[in-house]
C-alpha cells in the first residue's frame, strides 16, 4: 500500500520577478509504500532539501501532485495542511530542532497533545519510545544537557511517537560522530521494523544510506537511479 505518492513534481524558485527563475526539482516521480525505509541521496544542491520540504507540506511544488494517505496536499487549505501536518507527518532535523525549554518528556509528549492523546495512552507511547531510542534515562533531563546523539534520538521519538504516516528525516546524522550516527540509525531501522514506521530520509552519507531498504539518487533536480541497498541494517 502506498502512503506517499509524488508525480510530476516541479519546483521552480524566483518566479516573482526576483533574479533569474532556477529550476530545481525537474518532474520527480515518487511512490513510498507503507513500511519502507526509503534513503535520497544526491550532491549538494541537487534538490534534496527542496523535494523533502514539498513532500511535507512545507514548500509547495510548482507543478505535479503528493499524495499523502491518499489526501492530495494541494487539496488542503494552510488551516488544515498545518492540522494534517501534525497528525499525518514527523519531521527529524539536522540540528535536532527540540524546545530546549522543556525535559526530553515533555518534548515527546507534544506531538500526543497535539492530536489530544488521552494522558493513559501518552505516558504508555512515550515509556514504549523512551524504550527503543535508549532515552529512559534522560527523560527528565533537557536538552542543553545532553550530547548529540542523545538528542537526535530524543528528536526521532518525537517525530515518531504519534505514529505519523510519513516520517521525513533531513540529514539526520549530519551533526553526529560516527558512533552516535550509528546507534541512531539502528534505532530508525528498529522503528521501521517493529512499528512499521515509513520513513522518508535525505542523505549524502552512504553510510546512514546504507540502513534503508532502498536509497533513489537525485541531481540536477531529477531523479537518476534507484539502489537496493547492501543492507547494513541485516548485520544487526
Ligand atoms: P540540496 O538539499 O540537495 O542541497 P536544495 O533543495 O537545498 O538542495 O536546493 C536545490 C537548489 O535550489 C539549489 O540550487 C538551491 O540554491 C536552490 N534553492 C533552494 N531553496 C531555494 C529558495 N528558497 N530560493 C531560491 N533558490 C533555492
Ligand atoms: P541543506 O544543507 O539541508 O540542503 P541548505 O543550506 O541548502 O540546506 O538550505 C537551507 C535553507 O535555505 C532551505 O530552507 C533552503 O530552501 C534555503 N535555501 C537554499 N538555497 C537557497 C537560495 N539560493 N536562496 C534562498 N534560500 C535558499
Amino acid at each position: 500500500m502506498s502512503v506517499l505518492v509524488a508525480k510530476q513534481v516541479t519546483k521552480t524558485y524566483g518566479q516573482a520577478g526576483i533574479g533569474v527563475p532556477y529550476q530545481a526539482l525537474k518532474g520527480i516521480d515518487l511512490t513510498v509504500n507503507k513500511g519502507e525505509f526509503v534513503g535520497i541521496m544526491g550532491p549538494s544542491g541537487s534538490g534534496k532539501s527542496t523535494l523533502l520540504q514539498i513532500l511535507g507540506s512545507i514548500e509547495q511544488a510548482t507543478t505535479g501532485d503528493v499524495y499523502i494517505q491518499n489526501q492530495h496536499l494541494d487539496e488542503l487549505t494552510d488551516v488544515n495542511r498545518a492540522q494534517f501536518r501534525k497528525s499525518h507527518l514527523g519531521f527529524i532535523f539536522q540540528d535536532f530542532q527540540l524546545l530546549d525549554f522543556l525535559t526530553v518528556e515533555e518534548n515527546m509528549h507534544l506531538p500526543l497533545a497535539l492530536n489530544q492523546i488521552k494522558h493513559k495512552d501518552s505516558q504508555q507511547k512515550i515509556a514504549k519510545m523512551a524504550d527503543i531510542l535508549g532515552v529512559r534515562e534522560i527523560l527528565k533531563h533537557r536538552p542543553h544537557e545532553l550530547s548529540g546523539g542523545q538528542k537526535q534520538r530524543v528528536a526521532a521519538a518525537r517525530a515518531l511517537i504519534h505514529t505519523p504516516a510519513v516520517v521525513l528525516a533531513d540529514e539526520p546524522t549530519g551533526n553526529l560522530d560516527s558512533k552516535s550516527a550509528k546507534s541512531l540509525m539502528q534505532a530508525l531501522v528498529k522503528l521501521n521494523q517493529q512499528e512499521l514506521a515509513t520513513i522518508v530520509m535525505v542523505t549524502h552519507d552512504p553510510y546512514t544510506a546504507s540502513f534503508c531498504d532502498r536509497v533513489v539518487v537525485i541531481k540536477d533536480g531529477q531523479l537518476f537511479h534507484e539502489l537496493y541497498a547492501e543492507k547494513e541494517r541485516s548485520r544487526f
